[in-house]
């Protein structure tokens, strides 16, 4: 139905591909997390799949759909789990893969490009001048940071530095509109608000300055707990140590760790729920004490480690954030999740109330982090999925706790955060992208205008049902 023939003639030197498996692999992100998503989406592919090497290459394809009126879909990883860089309307998918170069580094910033995948940035960056990125998915050795930045929330080093839409946590961001001629735009300041976390609807991210702060050998500690709550107040309470220094705080409740963290297995019991963390080398000693005055066993502790594990085991940040879910799911693919909020300044309660609540049919799992200046945690429960209704219900019954969830079974921008319509992300693409041609279906507010946020009712993109 695109005229792709069209496309290639115009864009001629840059890589185009139309093989059909190789399409429908680079069409397809983590949207499998859910089921939901799963049997709504599985079927979705692009055209073809379009890779630029250079930002002028960028603006050529750009203008070449713009004319052609063919759906952009961009690509980093591919390792957004809510479904964001599904093509839901076909055309193609812009993969940045190969714009990855780091191309200056200063003292407390990186520039590079959007296709740079965040542990490179870190290698470069370290060799440089013993820094690294302030904030970064547990994707890091896999994921863009382009794509994080127009796909993540936050992740490792968010207990330090937030949420990455927190002021000060992107520098700039330099952004390509879709139109007859691509403007170049480089937004500071609070004009980043139009394309962070707006999943490409709006604006093709080039080239990113990010943050950096002083490097560590983080050593990767796990502390193991009686019961959950005793992991998730332990958890918060070192979360409120501002003197030790950590980059990752996460509690998960048994059984969970033995039971998906297979090659960490020797070092946990069935019924032990644990803390996973990452300590700054010279804060050891402190969270020593600290894990003594809080009757809290070490369980595994990186820096005294045998060589052999030391290269068998992942590294802690692979066992938190959404690599938790994700070893869950290669041992038992029934599992789902949930992203949630435990609220200041009860946040300990709301844990409680969810786990008296469910049980072990939603495992607890929260990520501590700083949120307005609190120490609060934010939550990725696993879910023992039986039904859509009775995810639904677990849904309602969360929010109706007063634990908001940013429902990661849906794939638009609205339904899987604030559940409202974002007017500075609105009003941008209204001005970057006239045709609505980037990543069509995402953001309901630019579909249907008139949408209700407060239906129970999930939102269905039209053009799904012609991909
Ligand atoms: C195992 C696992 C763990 C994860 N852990 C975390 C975590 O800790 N924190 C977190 O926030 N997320 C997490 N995620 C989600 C995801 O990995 C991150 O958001 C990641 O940063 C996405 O990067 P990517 O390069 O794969 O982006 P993609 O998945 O390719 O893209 C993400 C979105 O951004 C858009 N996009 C990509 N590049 C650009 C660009 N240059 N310009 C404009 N739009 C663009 C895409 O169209 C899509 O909408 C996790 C996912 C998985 C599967």
């Amino acid at each position: 139905m695109f005229d792709i023939t069209a496309l290639q003639k115009a864009i001629t030197g840059i890589n185009v591909e139309t093989n059909p498996q190789i399409v429908r692999q680079k069409s397809r992100d983590f949207f499998w997390y859910s089921p939901v998503l799963k049997r709504q989406l599985e079927h979705v592919t692009a055209n073809a799949i379009v890779t630029p090497k250079t930002e002028a290459e960028v603006a050529e394809v750009l203008a070449a759909c713009f004319e052609l009126e063919i759906p952009v879909t961009t690509r980093g990883s591919g390792t957004g789990n809510y479904g964001q860089a599904m093509p839901l309307a076909g055309g193609i998918v812009l993969n940045l893969a190969e714009m990855n170069a780091v191309k200056a580094i200063r003292n407390g910033s990186v520039i590079a490009e959007a296709g740079a995948i965040m542990a490179d940035i870190d290698l470069a960056t370290r060799a440089h001048s013993n820094q690294e990125i302030r904030l970064h998915p547990s994707t890091y050795r896999t994921a863009t940071i382009g794509g994080f930045i127009a796909g993540g929330s936050g992740g490792v080093g968010s207990i330090n530095w937030g949420g990455l839409r927190d002021p000060g946590n992107v520098i700039r961001t330099r952004v390509l509109t879709m139109e007859a001629t691509p403007r170049v735009l480089d937004l500071t300041g609070d004009d980043l608000q139009r394309v962070s976390h707006a999943y490409g609807t709006n604006g093709i991210i080039t080239e990113v300055e990010i943050p950096l702060s002083a490097a560590y050998d983080w050593i990767d500690v796990l502390v193991g707990f009686d019961t959950v709550l005793a992991a998730a107040s332990f958890a918060q309470s070192l979360g409120l140590q501002d003197g030790i220094l950590t980059k990752e705080i996460a509690a998960i409740a048994a059984p969970v760790p033995y039971d998906y963290f297979l090659r960490h297995q020797k070092f946990l019991k069935r019924e032990t729920s644990v803390v996973v963390t990452m300590v700054a080398p010279h804060a050891m000693s402190a969270f020593e004490a600290f894990c003594q005055r809080s009757r809290a066993e070490i369980l595994y502790r990186s820096d005294l480690a045998s060589d052999e594990d030391l290269k068998s085991l992942p590294p802690a940040y692979e066992l938190a954030w959404n690599h938790t879910t994700l070893r869950g799911l290669r041992v038992d693919p029934s599992i789902t999740y949930l992203q949630t909020l435990y609220p200041h300044p009860d946040s300990l309660q709301h844990i409680a109330e969810m786990i008296d609540l469910f049980g072990d049919e939603v495992p607890l799992h929260t990520e501590v982090s700083r949120f307005n200046g609190n120490i609060i945690s934010f939550g990725l429960p696993i879910v023992r999925f039986t039904t859509e209704e009775r995810l639904a219900e677990i849904i309602a019954l969360h929010e109706d706790h007063g634990v908001p969830v940013f429902n990661p079974h849906r794939y638009t921008l609205e339904e899987g955060g604030m559940k409202q319509s974002n007017p500075v992300q609105l009003s941008f693409k209204r001005e970057a992208d006239p045709k609505g041609l980037l990543n069509p279906g995402k953001m309901i507010a630019w579909e249907d205008p008139n949408y209700n946020f407060d239906s129970d009712k999930m939102y269905l993109f039209p053009g799904l049902d012609q991909n």
